[in-house]
């Protein structure tokens, strides 16, 4: 199955209590591209500027991952955003968001990217999100991202957005943000009431918990020794998560919940290095090695007659 990614392309300046990087690639969209593009065909729609050069598209190639919808202004400058990271690394501060090319973004879709199976509206402008659902026929599954920023800024056309969505992966500050509830499974439920089927709350270093209108599943993120930068981890998330639900045809519980597991071993690689370095290092071998790890790490048996004594 096809999946269509509209998100940011961008260049990040980050700090963690580890390091500095100045400029590195990032985007919602790039990393979300790099880690679906392990299990299906992904389309990508977003805007670089001149100085995104060739040898920095180099991070797409060899992947399955067309770029026709990555328009490139000239002139322009990409996107850039810093953020820093004190020892909390679940909670990034925005330095400074520089939207560039991003500010007169309109997207305009190739014929050929109109029909996608899955869709997946990265964090962006909600506008943007939206001029894009009006672009495709209606898929059959419509996922989406957003941030703090968007939140505060445009929250009539975020919920818009929302309205549409069958799938809403957000981190759980966000959850609280959007509905103004403390507990994350009332603020769940707050979202779920907007439209969409499902929600995934991210939850950093603690994981994932995918909430629905009947059953709560939560998984915990993979214990490392060695977190070096936390950038992208959501949305590489997203790309293992929906990469691997669009590469199946079966979406019951079962695969969704498998397909949580691919999102959390993706991210759990990208946290290993700056930027996507890490992603761009990685085969499908060791991604399957980790699932394994993951396996074992939350698998317990069943009750059994004698765990009482009496
Ligand atoms: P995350 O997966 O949540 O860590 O997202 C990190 C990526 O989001 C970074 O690589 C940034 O380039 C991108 N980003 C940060 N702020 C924005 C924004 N306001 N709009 C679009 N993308 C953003």
């Amino acid at each position: 199955m096809s999946i269509l990614v509209v998100g940011s392309v961008a260049f990040d300046s980050i700090e963690t209590p580890f390091g500095k990087a100045e400029k590195v690639i990032g985007g919602s969209a790039t990393y979300f591209s790099v880690a679906a593009s392990f299990f299906t065909d992904v389309q990508l729609v977003g805007v670089i500027g001149d100085d995104f050069s060739d040898e920095h598209l180099e991070v797409f190639r060899g992947r399955p991952i067309d770029l026709a919808g990555l328009e490139r202004v000239p002139g322009g400058r990409t996107f850039h955003w810093s953020g820093a990271y004190g020892y909390d690394l679940n909670v990034a501060e925005t330095k400074a968001t520089h939207l560039n090319v991003f500010g007169d973004f309109k997207p305009n879709l190739p014929e050929t990217f109109r029909k996608p199976d899955v869709l997946f509206l990265a964090n962006i402008d909600p506008e943007l999100q939206l001029e894009v659902l009006r672009q495709v026929e209606r898929p059959q599954l419509v996922a989406l991202d957003t941030m703090n920023y968007w939140i505060s800024s445009k929250k009539k056309e975020l919920e818009r957005a929302l309205a549409e969505a069958d799938l809403v992966i957000i981190n759980e500050g966000e959850v609280r943000q959007l509905t103004g509830e403390a507990n994350l499974v009332r603020g769940a439920r707050a979202i779920l009431s907007l439209g969409p089927a499902t929600l995934v709350i991210k939850r950093g270093e603690y994981g994932v918990l995918m909430i629905t209108a009947d059953r709560i599943f939560a998984v915990p993120a993979f214990p490392l020794e060695e977190v070096f930068d936390p950038t992208g981890a959501g949305d590489t998330f997203a790309g293992g998560f929906l990469g691997s639900l669009a590469s199946s045809k079966k979406h019951d519980e079962a695969r969704f919940r498998r397909s949580i597991i691919f999102g959390s071993v993706l991210a759990s690689f990208n946290v290993e290095e700056f930027s996507l370095n890490r992603l761009r290092s990685i085969t499908r071998a060791d991604i399957e090695k980790r699932y394994r790890s993951f396996r074992e790490l939350t698998e317990f048996g069943d009750l059994e007659s004698g765990d009482f004594e009496s």
